[in-house]
């Protein structure tokens, strides 16, 4: 009897995973589709100077607006893209819309930054190089305005062949970023060979940099070594204006999150450049943090 029901239980089980799998099976198709059709679309989050609240550009990311089930997140198709090595044409797609749209965004009087995430099979990739040149040239987009967001743990891979790409691209000044910095494994000495310039603060620290748990410290921390290897530091995910003003007093360099803007659409983004973001007036409302 008990052995009647466990075996059920293990259909069940199994005709659960197997209908994960025809799941899976079915967006990769339908992935492939949408990329062929161009269903996505990017929108774009802007990041401000915390000691200006000044917008210092937009990261791009990406969503997919699929026929029947509206927009997608990212997070229901980018581990499948990645798994099935769709986000190679997808991620190329991506780099040469950013780079058009940050193009539109240029003035005289502004040169806001775009910011790419980027997944480890694109780097591996043998033509990496040659994709984000072509990508600029082909929008018109100086080297300097464009930034990439790459994480920890993707160069454990292929260390030597990422790292020299990414120099590569830097050399001709491309920004190079490491994104949800401190949730990865990567060493000090580690982290002091990679072609790097800007660190993302991941945003399960600053969640907790007012509420005096360990978030803080680590904040503190990171911020701190960013200042000694001369890298800009940019606090994601920041909601509240507690959360921005301690930001400000550890002179933490940047910020992005809901506080001043989602990731919007283009006109949008045009919008908020035109009429800045809203201000909190950090300094005269809040007190800094007593340190
Ligand atoms: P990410 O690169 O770390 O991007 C930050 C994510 O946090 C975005 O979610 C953004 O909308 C969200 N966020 C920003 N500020 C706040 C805030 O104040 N509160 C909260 N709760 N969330 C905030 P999104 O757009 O859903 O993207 C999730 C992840 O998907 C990204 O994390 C990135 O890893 C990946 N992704 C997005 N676009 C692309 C892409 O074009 N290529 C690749 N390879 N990955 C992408
Ligand atoms: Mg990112
Ligand atoms: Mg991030
Ligand atoms: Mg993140």
């Amino acid at each position: 009897w008990a052995k009647d029901r466990g075996k059920s239980t293990v259909a069940v089980y199994e005709s659960g995973l197997h209908a994960l799998a025809l799941e899976k099976m079915a967006i990769r198709g339908e992935l492939q589709v949408a990329i062929r059709e161009q269903q996505f679309v990017l929108h774009y989050q802007p990041t401000v100077n915390l000691a200006t609240e000044t917008i210092t550009g937009f990261e791009a990311l990406v969503r997919w607006q699929h026929p029947l089930r509206g927009l997608l997140p990212p997070a229901t198709f980018i581990p499948i893209a990645e798994q099935s090595g769709l986000i190679v044409p997808l991620g190329e797609w991506v780099l040469r819309e950013a780079c058009h749209a940050a193009v539109t965004m240029q003035t005289p009087v502004q040169h806001p930054t775009i910011a790419v995430n980027i997944a480890a099979q694109q780097v591996v990739q043998n033509d990496f190089v040659d994709l984000v040149i072509d990508a600029l040239e082909d929008a018109g987009l100086e080297p300097q305005q464009l930034t990439l967001e790459i994480t920890e743990s993707m160069l454990l891979d292929d260390m030597a062949g990422a790292i020299e790409r990414l120099a590569a691209l830097r050399s001709i000044g491309v920004h190079v970023a490491i994104d949800d910095f401190g949730t990865g494994y990567s060493s000090l000495s580690y982290l002091s060979r990679l072609p790097v310039d800007i660190l993302k603060v991941d945003k399960s620290f600053v969640d907790e940099v007012c509420s005096g748990s360990h978030g803080a410290s680590v904040t503190e921390a990171i911020i701190a070594m960013g200042r000694t290897m001369r890298l800009t530091t940019v606090a994601e995910g920041v909601e509240l204006p507690e959360q921005a003003a301690w930001l400000q007093g550890a002179a933490c360099t940047m910020g992005q999150g809901y506080l001043w803007s989602q990731p919007v659409e283009l006109a949008a983004a045009h919008h908020l450049l035109r009429s800045g973001v809203p201000r909190q007036r950090l300094r005269t409302e809040i007190p800094r943090p007593n340190r």
